[in-house]
């Protein structure tokens, strides 16, 4: 018996999140005596496999089938509920992503699974299996009791906190049968974001909205972000106005960010855009309205001119580096 979890890589590289999946099915597995095993499938490195081991997978199933270097949501269905009967396993852990939300539901409707989406916390076992998530887009949180027998769990990227200890995993091939009709539908291309970090696994994020008056300014977003090593992200109406690109948009139609800080520069703090950025840690507000919504979700806030305080803020950020060196 062992806790399985989905993982995810970039051309080989394991996304950071799924780091974080490993730690917390590591996390239950220990709460349930037992172990975590780690599902990768394509083309990944051996050393990065076993890097595993550091974040608590005590085994490593492994599927090298280049087909599966992308997302074909009905083979990885195969390979999770394969290896989740071969393991005898009472949890299955995926991301609450893009791959997660196509791969996670098929999973649970195949093993008669209770799933939990959002996960935000590791589940409390003192009586059930109650999971807290996020609920009504991010206002408020919800505590779900999963009763059945085998569990799937969605982890909010983010949400648990990835901290790289000392272990090793084992590595083993992993065999399926797959159909044909697993790899039914062909990608003929993919449109790479470039960007230094992605928003999805950004710590620290700088976000512009309307009151940055247009793309223009943009570069006083960029340079605050690249002084913090940060993400930028924007609202919704700056992306359908084409000042930024849609992946950069977050909130109830676009991305969730759950960063450790989130600088809001010329936002108003809509609750559609709240829903995607209020599981920030620390969340900063620039605007020159002290009546703007997103001041009552924020931790800190200055009343300003964004033209004004973001120069002044970058300038602050760079003294403070040059200070430490
Ligand atoms: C169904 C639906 C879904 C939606 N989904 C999303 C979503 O996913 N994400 C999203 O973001 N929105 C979404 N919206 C839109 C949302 O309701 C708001 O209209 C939008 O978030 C406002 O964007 P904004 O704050 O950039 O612009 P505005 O509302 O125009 O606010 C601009 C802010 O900038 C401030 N400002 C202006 N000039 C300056 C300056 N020089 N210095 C400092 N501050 C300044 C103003 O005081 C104001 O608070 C959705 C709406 C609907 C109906």
């Amino acid at each position: 018996m062992s806790v399985i979890v989905l993982v995810e890589h970039t051309e080989g590289t394991i996304k950071k999140k799924s780091l974080e999946a490993v730690q917390y099915a590591a996390d239950i597995a220990k709460k349930l005596g037992t172990t975590a095993t780690a599902i990768v499938a394509g083309n990944v490195a051996e050393s990065e496999m076993q890097n595993l081991g550091n974040y608590g997978a005590a085994k490593v199933l492994y599927i090298g089938d280049n087909r599966l270097n992308q997302l074909h949501a009905r083979a990885f269905t195969r390979i999770l509920v394969t290896a989740a009967r071969q393991e005898g396993s009472p949890v299955i852990v995926a991301l609450h992503d893009v791959n997660g939300r196509a791969i996670a539901p098929r999973v649970a409707v195949q093993l008669k699974a209770g799933l939990v989406s959002g996960a935000l916390s590791s589940p409390d076992m003192s009586d059930g299996f109650v999971v807290k998530k996020s609920a009504f887009s991010g206002k408020a949180f919800a505590f779900v009791n999963v009763t059945s027998q085998v569990k799937v769990v969605m982890l909010a990227p983010n949400s648990f906190p990835l901290v790289k200890g000392e272990g090793s995993a084992v590595i083993e091939n992993l065999t399926v049968a797959f159909d044909e009709k697993d790899f039914g539908v062909t990608v003929q291309s993919v449109d790479q974001i470039t960007g230094e970090i992605p928003l999805s696994d950004a710590e620290l994020v700088v976000s512009g909205g309307r009151g940055m008056k247009g793309p223009e300014n943009w570069g006083l977003i960029e340079g605050l972000a690249k002084e913090l090593g940060a993400a930028t992200a924007c609202s919704r109406p700056v992306a359908d106005a084409h000042w930024r690109p849609h992946h950069e948009h977050v909130g109830q139609t676009g991305g969730t960010v759950r960063p450790n800080l989130y600088i809001a520069a010329g936002i108003s703090g809509a609750i559609q855009h709240l829903a995607g950025v209020s599981g920030s840690k620390t969340i900063v507000v620039i605007n020159k309205d002290p009546e703007a919504p997103f001041f009552k979700a924020a931790n800190y806030g200055v009343v300003g001119d964004v033209m004004e305080v973001l120069p002044r803020l970058t300038e602050a950020v760079k003294k403070f580096k040059a200070q430490q060196h």
